[in-house]
């Protein structure tokens, strides 16, 4: 399963890896999010509802997302595009981490590339694909979007040592994570350019997990 999960993946980065580059912004603003259901789990089996429209794929979390209510509005090709971003960077979180959320993604023609904002909502613009999705549920989780983000802060350095000691796990001792008020780097897949592979999308989502320990969102 393992396996076949990562040849997925391969592929839709092989597939998104050509894309638009980055330059979105993260929105903190809490308006007109929907409740999210509950139990993904109960989701009818189904990847398709008969319509062409493609739906998400059945989820087992603890990061769970669903579409927002627009969906059925949508440009199909637009939907299929977003649900297979979304199923496989749900996926690599689960596959990689614990994160108990609920996401819902939307799409806003309006949004130049991508946006998200803690309460879980994405808005898909301008730029739809692994990498964004990926990027962008880090954002749900409190990459630059958690009220205690900036007090982590100092001098554009992230000061917490949690995401510290696992960057210097993959990097060596002299590594430096570095961050501004909605992103860090290396391994925010901040940019399509910055080029990813499974390994890179491991660290992004380690990295994500230890930031949110340094936040104390986590205790492990
Ligand atoms: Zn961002």
């Amino acid at each position: 399963m393992r396996g076949l999960r990562a040849a997925v993946a391969g592929l839709i980065l092989m597939a998104y890896a050509a894309g638009a580059g980055g330059g979105e912004t993260a929105s903190t603003s809490s308006a007109d999010v929907p409740q999210a259901r509950g139990n993904a789990t109960t989701q009818p089996a189904t990847a398709d509802d008969g319509a062409g429209l493609l739906d998400p794929a059945p989820q087992t979390g603890p990061l769970v997302y669903r579409l927002s209510d627009s969906a059925p509005e949508w440009d199909s090709a637009v939907r299929r595009r977003i649900v297979e971003a979304m199923d496989a960077a749900v996926a690599a979180y689960n596959r990689y981490g614990q994160f108990e959320k609920t996401v819902i993604a939307n799409y806003n023609p309006g949004t130049p590339t991508a946006d998200a904002n803690y309460d879980g909502w994405i808005n898909f613009g301008g730029q739809i694909g692994f990498r964004t999705a990926l990027h962008e549920i880090g954002h749900t989780l409190g990459v630059g979007t958690h009220r205690r983000w900036r007090s982590m802060i100092r001098d554009g350095k992230w000061i917490g040592e949690h995401a510290n000691r696992q960057l210097r796990e993959f990097d060596g001792p002299d590594a430096v994570l570095n961050a501004d008020r909605l992103h860090f780097w290396p391994y925010g897949l901040n940019y399509d350019r910055e080029g990813y592979d499974e390994e890179q999308v491991r660290r992004h989502i380690l990295m994500v997990h230890a930031l949110r320990r340094d936040m104390g969102l986590v205790s492990e």
